[in-house]
Parts: C-alpha cells; structure tokens; sequence
C-alpha cells in the first residue's frame, strides 16, 4: 500500500482517478466488471463491440493520471495520497479544493462526504490534532456547508437560507452571512455535517434539490484568533452533482432541461478554471458559472487542487465512465 503523499511533492493540479466495486445489486442482475486499474496511474476500460456482421469485439480506452485507485482501496488510502497533503498545505497559508466528479451512484459521496470516513472527516482529524501544537495555538478551524443549485446558494447549516456572494478588495470571495462554527473536535465537526446533510436533499422550504443535482461544498477555514477577518488557510471539499446531468440528454421536461444546462455549464466552466491553474487568471471564466464565482479565490494565488473522477466499474455504464475520464484528462 502507498504511503502518504507530502506536501513537497504537491503539483499545483492532481487528477486521480477510484473506481468502486460491482454493488450486490449489479452482482444479482449478472453484470460484469468492464473497468481495470491496469498499473498504480492507469485505468483501462475493456468496452464490448459488435461489428455490423455481428462479429463481437472489445475496444480498449487506457487513461494514465497522477493517481489510480482500485475497488479495494479504502478512503483511508485514499485520503493519503489526495486530501492528506492538502492540509499540510492550508497551514503553510494556502487554498486547497478537493473535487469528488462522476456519474451519480460512481462514489462521490462515499468519497467525500460518506458520514463516518469521508475525507472531510479524516482531513477534521489530522486539521484538530496539529491545531493542538504550540505553534498553531494562534490559529482556530471553522467550519461551512452549503449547496449550489441551479445557480443558487443555500446554506445547509442555517435552514437552507438563500446566500450570495460578493468579492472584496483583494480578491476573497465572502458569502455574505453564512453560518460558520468554530469546531476543535471531530466528533463535533462529523455532527455538524450530519445536520447539513439532513438539509440536503429535502429542505425545509420544500425545494427539491436531490443530491445529483446540486454542488454540495463543505469548508474547513483556519483564522487567527486575534483577528478572525484575517484567513490563514481554506480546505474545500466539493461533491460536484452528477456528471450524467450535464450533458445534454434530450430532456422533454423544462425543469430537468434547466437543471441540466445549469450543471452543464458549471461543470465546463470548472474544467476551464482548473486548466487555467497554472496560467494568468486574468482571462479564466471565473463569471461563467456559480460554482466558479464561489471558489474563485481557491484558484487563484497560493492554491492546490485535487480532482477525484469516480467510475462505476459495469458495462452498462460505460458511457459514462468514458466521459467522465475523458473530463478528468481534460483537466489535467
Ligand atoms: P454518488 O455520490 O457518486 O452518487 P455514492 O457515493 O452515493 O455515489 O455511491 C453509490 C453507492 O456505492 C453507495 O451505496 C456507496 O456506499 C457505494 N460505494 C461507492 N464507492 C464505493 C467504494 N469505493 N467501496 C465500496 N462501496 C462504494
Ligand atoms: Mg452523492
């Protein structure tokens, strides 16, 4: 097994890409495993073809990232070879994001936001235990959740209030009276996510905004104690909607055709904002889409991203799974 990746060896850009088991369900209907970790960056999908003459055949699409992780890698591994050195990275003062992309039911939540070892928990647990050192006893954590949907902010600690966000002077998104702890403990910090999350898919207000379709964004922020204007670092972690409903998928339904368009566009403005890392900022779309507008700050200056593509491994699937490492390649 790999050890812990540090932050010394961090690119600006890390794409990594996990795929899940067959789940009992798709064990049960008979499908088959058409997805391969086939070395530690490299993920191959066997796709089965039949000619016109009905010959069959198998197409072969091998993708290389910086990291592949196979059905039996656990988000303890995971966690440290991808959010672990981002840590690191917000007490050296900067902004690190942590993208969980795919289809939906291909491993996002159970990446990011799983409620008992997501990464956002282990990340709170090593984040508290070096706030615990003397030489962070300046420093405290703070903690926010919220949701895009269809362009719009919510937040999931506060009763799904309506939020927006506006830029200061230097360039800092601020999200204008969102409700944000001040949390020390893990165990805290997990109760704190629980109550978002109970928010997320059937609001108080009624809206309907189920986790595929909407951007679910949890922030762990370290400020100075004297001075809580004044941010050390930002850890975000980021459960995108799925993948599947960006693409234009011949929706009769407006309300669908909405969301899709919407998600559409957040997705491609994010693979441009995450290309342009490492060029000028000045001509990344940032504007293009709320998701963007939102994390601005995390792309721009001192900032590290880490993109997780998730795959179903079935073969009914494989569209899906094609797209979605075809996106992740794009990032890179
Ligand atoms: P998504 O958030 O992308 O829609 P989920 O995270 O909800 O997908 O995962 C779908 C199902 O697959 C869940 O039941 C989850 O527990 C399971 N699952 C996902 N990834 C893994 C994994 N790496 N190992 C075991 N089970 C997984
Ligand atoms: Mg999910």
């Amino acid at each position: 097994s790999r050890g812990n990746l540090r932050v010394e060896s961090l690119d600006r850009i890390r794409v990594c890409v996990r795929k899940r088991p067959l789940s009992k369900k798709e064990l049960k209907r008979g499908e088959t495993d058409i997805t391969a970790v086939t070395g530690r960056r490299t993920i191959t999908i066997f796709e089965p073809k039949v000619k016109v003459d009905l010959t069959k055949y198998v197409e072969t699409h091998e993708f290389i990232f910086d990291e592949a992780f196979d059905s039996d890698a656990n988000n303890d591994e995971v966690y440290r070879r991808t959010a672990y050195p981002l840590v690191e990275y917000v007490f050296q003062g900067g902004k690190a994001t942590c993208f969980a992309y795919g289809q939906t039911g291909s491993g996002k939540t159970y990446t990011m936001l799983n409620e008992t070892d997501g990464l956002y928990v282990m990340a709170g647990r090593d984040i508290f235990n070096l706030l615990r050192r003397a030489e962070y006893s300046h420093l405290s954590a703070w903690v926010s959740f919220y949701e895009i949907y269809q362009g719009q902010l919510y937040d999931l600690l506060n009763a799904r209030k309506k939020l927006f966000a506006r830029e200061d002077g230097k360039q800092q998104v601020c999200i204008k009276g969102i409700r944000e702890y001040e949390v020390s403990h893990v165990e805290r910090l997990m109760e704190i996510f629980e109550h978002g999350n109970s928010t997320r898919s059937t609001g108080v207000t009624g809206a309907n905004s189920d986790s595929s379709r909407s951007h679910a964004i949890f922030q762990i922020v370290l400020k100075h104690r004297d001075n809580k204007a004044r941010m050390q670092g930002k850890l975000s972690f980021i459960d995108l909607a799925g993948s599947e409903r960006g693409a234009d998928r011949g929706e009769t339904d407006q309300k669908t055709r909405m969301e899709g368009s919407e998600i559409n566009k957040s997705l491609l403005a994010l693979k441009e904002c995450i290309r342009a890392l490492d060029q000028d900022s000045r001509h990344t779309p940032f504007r293009q889409s709320k998701l963007t507008q939102v994390l601005k700050d995390s792309f721009i200056g001192n900032s590290k991203t880490c993109m997780i593509a998730t795959i179903s491994p079935n073969m009914t699937n494989s569209e899906h799974s094609l797209n979605t490492l075809r996106y992740a390649d794009r990032v890179k």
